[in-house]
């Protein structure tokens, strides 16, 4: 199938996609632009080997315009972008790296770019040589990141088990934590410190099990969290984990973590919602660490954790009210909300 890259932007109301080649490092990568209409546009640089360049874009498409709604929930002033690296055998690394940099600081500070899938911290070094409007995890960046994305989803759960029963009272409550990376860590040190029972797992067994132990709760072996009863299933490893299967074994009230699309397909979240499952979106309660560097670049301060919690707690508080008036699905409400907003700010 073709690409029709005019057809798809004008579809989303997409601004600019860009193709980047750089003959000396063989760098092929694409930037997406979805909206600069009330700030600069957020994104990270993901590499990863597509099967084709049909797929990167669509996936550097749908990334960007997702931006765009987790800003506009988050009360970001500023849009979604994305940058995607088709990634193939033989590409310079670091020229590869240093080349977005420089495509990056051209553009003006209409683009700020930092980390996802395949992009780590040796790759930041590199785009922070060549430009300012990178979010960089080091000492002259916004600070804790994962620390940031963990109190999102913390206050996204406290949200959930508020809506459903008044109050948190978290020392009856049980917590599955799907990842015990640096978002699934913080998050169970939270939990512990609240006084709920949190229960975890991570096909990295040796990390998982030095985590449980060091937070101070039951590390159960990978696959087998998906059937534990509890109150909460906490999704913190990879997206796609919520699909035909999953959905059907899941033995919890609420679904909220800080992993990116956690729905195989939409469906599921239709599907959750029929069986009573309370799922908050991903893009809602992840959006700590977006929140930090985007009022790191703009006005230079770093967002306390508090205020990252509050900011998160409102909005999944405003889609929890509205989808109990109208009978949605909460990540329904959410997507109808964004673009709602995304309207009115693009009119104004
Ligand atoms: P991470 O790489 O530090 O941790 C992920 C952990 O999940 C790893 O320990 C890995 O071994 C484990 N894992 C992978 N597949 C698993 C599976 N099937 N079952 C159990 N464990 C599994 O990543 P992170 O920074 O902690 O991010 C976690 C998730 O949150 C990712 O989906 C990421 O895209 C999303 N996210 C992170 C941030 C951030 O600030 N770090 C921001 C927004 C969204």
């Amino acid at each position: 199938m073709g690409i029709h890259i005019l057809d798809a932007m004008s579809r989303e109301g997409f601004e600019q996609v860009i193709g980047v080649y750089d003959r000396k490092s063989g760098l092929k990568a694409l930037i997406a632009i979805h909206d600069t209409s009330v700030g600069p546009a957020f994104g990270g640089i993901r590499r990863w080997s597509y099967l084709s360049e049909r797929s990167g874009l669509m996936d550097c498409l749908r990334l960007a315009r997702a931006m765009t709604h987790k800003c506009v929930l988050a009360g970001v002033p500023g849009g979604g972008a994305k940058a995607v690296i088709l990634d193939e055998p033989g590409m310079d690394l670091e020229g590869a790296y240093r080349h977005m940099g420089m495509r990056v600081e051209a553009m003006g500070g209409q683009f700020y770019t930092g980390p996802d899938v395949g992009t780590d911290g040796q790759a930041l070094d590199w785009l922070s040589a060549e430009t300012k409007y990178v979010t960089s995890t080091g000492a002259n960046g916004p600070g804790d990141l994962g620390g940031a994305t963990a109190a999102g989803a913390f206050a996204g759960i406290r949200a959930g088990l508020r809506h459903l029963d008044g109050e948190p009272d978290w020392k009856r409550r049980r917590v599955v934590i799907q990842g015990l990376g640096d978002v699934g860590a913080k998050l169970s040190a939270r939990l512990v410190d609240v006084g709920a029972t949190v229960i975890g797992t991570d096909i990295n067994v040796e990390r998982g099990q030095r985590v449980a132990k060091e937070v101070g709760f039951e590390f159960v072996e990978p696959a087998d969290e998906v059937g534990v009863e509890c109150d909460v299933f906490a999704p913190c490893a990879l997206g796609g984990i919520l699909h035909d299967v999953t959905v059907e074994r899941l033995k919890t009230r609420i679904v909220a973590g800080a992993a990116n699309n956690v729905l195989a397909k939409s469906h599921h979240g239709d599907l959750l919602h029929e069986r009573g499952v309370l799922y908050l979106p991903d893009f809602v309660l992840n959006a700590g660490a977006l929140i930090r560097g985007a009022f790191f670049h703009l006005e230079g301060r770093i967002e306390g954790l508090d205020s990252i919690e509050h900011r998160i707690e409102t909005a999944s508080d405003e889609i929890l009210g509205e989808s109990k008036a109208s009978g949605l699905p909460p990540f329904r409400v959410a997507v109808r909300l964004a673009e709602k907003r995304i309207a009115e700010r693009r009119n104004a």
